[in-house]
């Protein structure tokens, strides 16, 4: 057996009916060998389940010496296709060409780090489906006017529709973390672009929401904006009350104010 290591986020899933519904909620119709990563496997109660699946073309990325090893001697038939290193720094693009879907029970600890790399790769990422802390769970799906929307949820919802799916108790795993999980499923919305700057976009986001309990126009204030945003209905209100059509309208009315102000 693998003994957890805490500073890697290790919680093994002990309970083989809650993996099923992990894996079950990855949308595998309609092709045959769809790309699959697997996000820190561990011991492998996912990766089980998923290398009995016909249609996956699975691999897995772990960054744990030990949970390599054990892999690799109880599931002789992923030779080749489990990669010990980090997820975070890895060429997904190595493994997988062009798109690819993500599965894991995340270590805890990196799940925002891991949802900012999705972001970066969302080209090729078609759809995650993964088991994190309930608290990261409530903040992707929330929608705007919930208490706990932010910057994941923003960002994530700008690209990808997300599902909260169930909720899971400390006690299936070993050992137990000391935080509600839940399992979450995104998949790649239609949007191909933004129409504003994506970076600027972002940037935006995160400033307001620094400052959440404020009106964009006080969260903002320290961009010295053009005076054209200061009759903008949008800028009375708190970083929450703004859906993502609105961040990217504001984004929009910001870069517009600017062009013109250099005119
Ligand atoms: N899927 C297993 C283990 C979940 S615990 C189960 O459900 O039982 C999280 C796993 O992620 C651990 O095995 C840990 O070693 C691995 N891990 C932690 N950081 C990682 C990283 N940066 N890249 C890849 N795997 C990582």
């Amino acid at each position: 057996m693998v003994k957890p290591k805490k500073f890697l986020g290790q919680h093994f899933l002990k309970e083989p009916r809650i993996a099923e519904k992990i894996v079950e909620a990855l949308d595998i119709t309609g092709s045959t060998s769809v790309p699959v990563l697997e996000i820190g496997p561990g011991t492998g109660v996912l990766t089980r389940l998923l290398l009995e699946k016909k249609d996956i073309n699975l691999h897995v990325v772990e960054i744990d010496r030990e949970s390599v090893a054990y892999l690799a001697q109880h599931y002789p038939q992923l030779h080749n296709r489990i990669h010990e290193g980090d997820f975070l720094t890895m060429d997904t693009r190595a493994i997988f060409p062009g798109a690819f879907k993500i599965i894991g029970n995340f270590p805890y600890n990196i799940s925002s780090q891991i949802f900012f790399r999705v972001l970066e790769e969302r080209e090729r990422v078609e759809e995650v489906v993964c088991m994190l802390q309930k608290e990261v769970a409530d903040r992707i799906c929330a929608s705007h006017g919930n208490k706990v929307y932010g910057i994941l949820s923003v960002l994530l919802q700008a690209w990808y529709r997300c599902e909260n799916l169930f909720k899971v108790s400390p006690g299936v795993f070993n050992p137990p973390p000391k935080v509600m999980s839940a399992v979450i499923r995104l998949k790649r919305n239609e949007r191909t672009k933004l129409d504003c700057d994506e970076a600027r976009f972002q940037s935006i986001v995160k400033q307001a929401f620094q400052k959440r309990r404020k009106t964009l126009r006080n969260a903002l204030k320290h961009l010295n904006l053009p005076g054209s945003l200061d009759t903008l209905d949008l800028m009375d209100k708190r970083p929450e009350q703004l859906s993502v059509e609105d961040f990217i309208s504001l984004t929009r009315a910001i870069e517009q104010g600017e062009n013109v102000r250099r005119i």
